[in-house]
């Protein structure tokens, strides 16, 4: 397949973990034929780094949220995300954000999983809603174990333009969300996730997403991932839809620029 034929868009990496060869990870990206990057930053140091790739690279574009923090904490602590942490005032970082014309707000949400301060989440989580109102511009929420009450403050608040990054939740909820018009972006782990595949299964063409979550989920088991690999979700959306993959690309991309552009 001509990468010059294909629109590939990751709506969902952290490029801040790329270190010495991020030049050479953008040009393979370019050479899969990805069109664009969202970046996503998880505090305000990562956030800072994003706004710097965003400048560097004319393909990534910039996400700033805050990772819910006590779960960021503890996947530092445990290195599954390898930054050293420096301590910020999250309402001044808030006021960064909204200065920062960043293109969407991410990668915030709740981690239940992780994370234990459940008040202190719900409470940052509702700011990056209402701001994501307030400035008109997508969030990108991760949802770990807390999928259920993600959809019910989301739905509370009537937020409109939402990506539910790697969504876990059972099928009722899917069918919820879908409801709502949010989209669902496909992580590149969906090649070995019957839960994923069955997403693309029950949601219209027209509210998925691609992403890769770089370096994390891999769809190649032991090697790093890298946004290059976005083309691994759009083959299997293509396969379940039963679209070439070229067709299942052009309407992902549109998706994007309908919800983000
Ligand atoms: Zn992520």
């Amino acid at each position: 397949m001509d990468a010059a034929m294909v629109l590939l868009v990751d709506v969902h990496a952290h490029l801040d973990l790329f270190k010495d060869d991020l030049d050479g990870v953008i040009a393979r990206a370019k050479a899969a034929g990805v069109k664009v990057i969202i970046a996503n930053g998880v505090d305000s140091q990562t956030n800072r780094v994003v706004l710097d790739l965003a400048k560097k690279y004319d393909i990534v574009k910039p996400a700033l949220g805050i990772y819910p923090p006590d779960a960021l904490q503890q996947e530092v602590d445990v290195g599954d995300y390898p930054i050293q942490l420096k301590p910020y005032d999250v309402d001044e970082e808030l006021a960064f954000i909204e200065k920062s014309e960043p293109v969407a707000l991410g990668e915030v949400g709740l981690d239940y999983k992780t994370g234990k301060d459940i008040a202190g989440q719900k409470e940052l989580f509702q700011k990056f809603i209402d701001l994501s109102k307030k400035l008109d511009i997508p969030l990108i929420v991760h949802s770990r174990k807390a999928e259920q009450v993600v959809i019910d403050m989301l739905d509370a608040s009537g937020a409109k333009k939402v990506v539910l990054h790697c969504f876990s939740g059972k099928k009722s909820l899917i069918k919820r969300a879908a409801g709502k018009g949010w989209s669902f972006s496909i992580p590149t782990n969906v090649v070995r996730s019957e839960h994923f595949q069955n997403m693309i299964n029950m949601v219209h063409i027209s509210q998925l997403l691609t992403e890769t979550d770089a370096p994390l989920l891999s769809p190649f088991p032991g090697q790093r991932n890298e946004p290059a690999f976005v083309l691994e979700s759009l083959k299997k959306i293509a396969e379940l839809k039963g679209l070439t993959v070229e067709d299942a690309a052009n309407a992902v991309f549109q998706n994007y620029q309908n919800l983000f552009l």
